[in-house]
């Protein structure tokens, strides 16, 4: 017997498609890519290394169970040490996205962190989206202040799902936050206001997505715990492929309780080695690279 398609029960209804159109189009008016984009010369790919330092916020927020919490505390007393002496080591600049909480939790790291030249920037306050907008500008605030006096220099940057008009309010630039592109592209909000510019990361390079076990309260059936030479090679296939191609961008999600652990850190140190081993790598902080592009390729029809 041959196999036979699903019929449908017939064509989309034609209000429903106007809607899909409609929908396609407003995302078109409010985000804009970079025509001609490319980085300064000998620059084949750039990467972000991106570094969400939680902790046990987002565990504590989803009310997991204490061995859960545990697991993120273990990243602000040992995997964020970690993290730092291996970007250290390698002479890479990080961005570490630091909710505003963390500066009373583990504020040494912290220091240390901005000491070695790394980025701190926002990830929210206590991990939290408030659905209040003055909530939401009072979260911003907060962890604007705690960082820029932990870390001597107001943050730019941040990794949020806030409203776009209170971030840019409280001078931030961009938003390592959405997939829309494959390179760092504009953003506006749903009034085609408030644009920021996107450094994108996407999941599917994120270590908590295969490292972590319990990730999302996911139920014990969809627990993923992957070989960590396989996430490497994985990683190592994202930027082959895009530094083959040339003007590559690739952001690598990293979280200090994941890939803090031993064995994972020290298998990054080799995967940077490997990127080291090419030429025209660059490894900006997001900070620097959002400057840059500002600067050389500002939005031309979103006003920014
Ligand atoms: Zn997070």
């Amino acid at each position: 017997m041959t196999a036979v398609l699903p019929q449908s029960a017939g064509a989309v209804p034609d209000d429903d498609w106007t809607a899909a159109v409609a929908a396609a189009r407003a995302f078109e008016a409010r985000h804009e890519t970079i025509d001609g984009f490319r980085y300064p010369d000998g620059i084949r790919i750039a990467v972000n290394f991106t570094a969400d330092f939680d902790a046990m916020l987002f565990r504590r927020a989803l009310d997991e169970p204490p061995m859960q919490k545990a697991k993120g505390e273990y990243g602000g007393r040992v995997g964020i040490w970690r993290l730092i002496e291996l970007f250290d080591a390698h002479g890479v600049k990080a961005t570490f996205f630091t909710p505003g909480r963390i500066c009373e939790l583990y504020p040494q790291a912290l220091r240390a962190a901005a000491a070695s030249g790394h980025e701190l920037a926002d990830h929210m306050w206590e991990h939290l989206t408030p659905k209040t907008d003055a909530l939401q500008r009072d979260h911003i605030r907060k962890t604007a202040d705690a960082l820029a006096q932990i870390g001597g220099v107001r943050p730019i940057g941040t990794r949020s799902y806030y409203q776009q008009a209170h971030l840019k309010e409280a001078g931030y630039l961009y938003n390592s936050e959405g997939r829309s592109s494959r390179l760092p592209y504009y953003a506006a909000d749903a009034n085609v206001e408030n644009c920021l510019l996107i450094l994108p990361f996407h999941f599917s390079i994120d270590d908590a997505q295969f490292y972590n076990f319990g990730w999302f309260t996911s139920e014990p059936s969809a627990q993923r715990l992957t070989d960590p030479e396989r996430i490497m090679e994985m990683w190592w296939d994202a930027f082959e492929q895009q530094y083959e191609t040339g003007n590559g961008y690739l952001n690598i999600c990293l979280h200090p309780f994941v890939s803090g652990r031993a064995l994972r850190t020290h298998l990054l140190g080799q995967l940077i080695e490997r990127m080291k081993g090419k030429e025209g790598v660059w490894f900006p902080t997001c900070a620097q690279l959002a400057r840059y592009v500002l600067d050389r390729f500002p939005p031309q029809s979103l006003k920014f």
